[in-house]
């Protein structure tokens, strides 16, 4: 059928010899395909070539050169033209476009897959790093802090050593094995057991903001949303088994919170018992009604994904979309009977006489910052909040004589907690207004002969497209803190 195209040819030879091989018709053309296809082209109402390049056949620089073709189809015109507008957006917002242009962060060979953050960086990981700990401070969590270093002893009782070895760093200290750690669960575990613990901690919810180094494969290391040094929000809960249900749904409503917050819709999937669980059957049934009645609780929309759960416990699987309708996969909500098993985790419940094991919940809500950098930088275009924003304000000085008011605007707005800067290039009023547009100061604050006279700076904020108000530098930061106190 195929004998006029060697290629097809050539991949039909290298099958095994007893495999089916599909081929699927659509009207005069016959083409190998494991399908599914539509049944005719009646159904490609619109469709766009994406992109267009050669390549080498099989990816081998040997072989012979071809002609690559990407092409999307959608049921009409209207979804393809928002279809190619997001994607036109998304070219414009990469994060490590913007990142550069509002000087966020660096890579540098010197150390792949690890990201520098420079000062504006900086400033964006820690608002978003004390903005958890306010939400902990209220939540009824504790902050730890543990080591990265740890004796392989350690990853061979979480199980890490025989399951997660290729992902980790591992090196040696005094002739002995040791790894960094890729996730923080362990050493919770040591936490918890380092003394005789009594149902009354329960639930005891420990966070830890510690450094995770994993070894992803070098080609595999894209901007900030694949690195190998990041740090989570993570936390782990441990719990009684019948204090399940309200931990999820605390934790559900953390996410439902915060995601709010930053503007972005979520839907939630329930992963339950796969075919090679560990543990007790009844365990886990007890703990999938829990799950799904503080689903049911949280009043959103949830479907089930049968068996798709961790062998050491069942899940929640919450999907993101940014504003592009884009799905990320940022927060964790990971049931597990099995650690506190291997690190022999136990409690005293009201009898004394018998321990009782806990049940441990991984749990995190931004994922890691790195990414979640990345990804509020793109669902936000560059145009940070004010309560994010590492740029909130700009003072413009009509002329070098208006430098030493300059200061002093800026030396009352940086005591009062906010990130602001004077432009001391001597350029034009008009051209400093477009250079602050153009890495997105939150406020432009212009100063001049008027305003340093009354004690007041004329503002110009960002979202207001230029228009200007001339108010005292103590009602601006007013109107500042109100609108950083209102992002919630
Ligand atoms: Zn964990």
């Amino acid at each position: 059928m195929f004998a006029e195209n060697q290629f097809k040819v050539e991949m039909i030879n290298e099958l095994p010899e007893n495999m089916a091989i599909a081929v699927y018709r659509c009207g005069d053309l016959v083409d190998l395909c494991r399908g599914p296809h539509i049944p005719n082209t009646s159904f490609v109402r619109a469709f766009a070539c994406i992109s267009a390049s050669s390549s080498y056949w099989r990816g081998k620089e040997e072989r012979e050169s071809l002609q690559r073709v990407y092409g999307v189809s959608f049921p009409d015109s209207k979804r393809l033209k928002e279809y190619l507008c997001l994607m036109e957006e998304a070219k414009e917002r990469d994060h490590r476009k913007l990142g550069q242009a509002q000087e966020l962060f660096i890579f540098n060979k010197v150390s792949p897959g690890c990201c520098f953050f420079l000062p504006h960086g900086a400033r964006v990981l820690n608002k978003l790093k004390a903005f958890m700990q306010q939400e902990y401070w209220d939540r009824g969590y504790e902050e730890v802090v543990t080591p990265n270093v740890y004796n392989m002893s350690l990853w061979e009782t979480s199980g890490h050593a025989a399951n997660y070895r290729d992902n980790m760093f591992v090196f040696e200290i005094d002739g002995k094995e040791v790894g960094l750690k890729p996730m923080n669960c362990p050493g919770h575990c040591e936490i918890f057991r380092h003394r005789p613990r009594s149902y009354r901690e329960l639930p005891l919810r420990m966070a830890d903001f510690g450094v995770l180094h994993r070894n992803e494969a070098s080609g595999a290391l894209a901007g900030l949303t694949r690195v190998r040094r990041f740090v989570q929000d993570d936390a782990h809960i441990f719990c009684r088994e019948s204090q399940v249900k309200d931990e999820v749904e605390g934790v559900l409503k953390f996410i439902d919170d915060v995601y709010k917050i930053f503007g972005f819709e979520y839907e939630l999937e329930l992963s339950t018992r796969p075919d090679n669980y560990l543990g007790v059957v009844e365990t886990w049934n007890r703990a999938e009604s829990q799950l799904k009645e503080a689903l049911g609780a949280c009043g959103k929309p949830w479907k089930v994904n049968e068996g798709d759960g961790a062998f050491y416990g069942p899940k929640i699987d919450i999907g993101v979309f940014d504003a592009l309708k884009r799905k990320f996969q940022c927060a964790t909500l990971q049931l597990d009977f099995q650690l506190p098993i291997n690190f022999k985790l136990t409690y005293a419940p009201e009898d004394e006489g018998k321990h009782e094991r806990p049940v441990m919940i991984h749990r995190a809500i931004l994922g890691s910052f790195e990414r979640m950098v990345a990804i509020l930088l793109e669902h936000y275009g560059g145009k940070w909040p004010l309560w994010l924003s590492p740029r909130q304000a700009i003072i413009c000085p009509a002329s070098s004589d208006w430098l030493e008011y300059a200061e002093q605007v800026r030396g009352k707005i940086h005591r009062a907690g906010f990130h602001v800067d004077i432009d001391k290039s001597g350029k034009s009023m008009g051209k400093m207004v477009a250079e602050a547009h153009k890495v997105s100061y939150n406020y432009i604050l212009g100063v001049g002969q008027d305003e340093a006279g009354s004690g007041e700076v004329s503002v110009r904020a960002r979202h207001s497209k230029g228009a200007l108000s001339k108010i005292s530098v103590d009602e601006a930061i007013r109107r500042f803190r109100e609108e950083v106190a209102a992002f919630k």
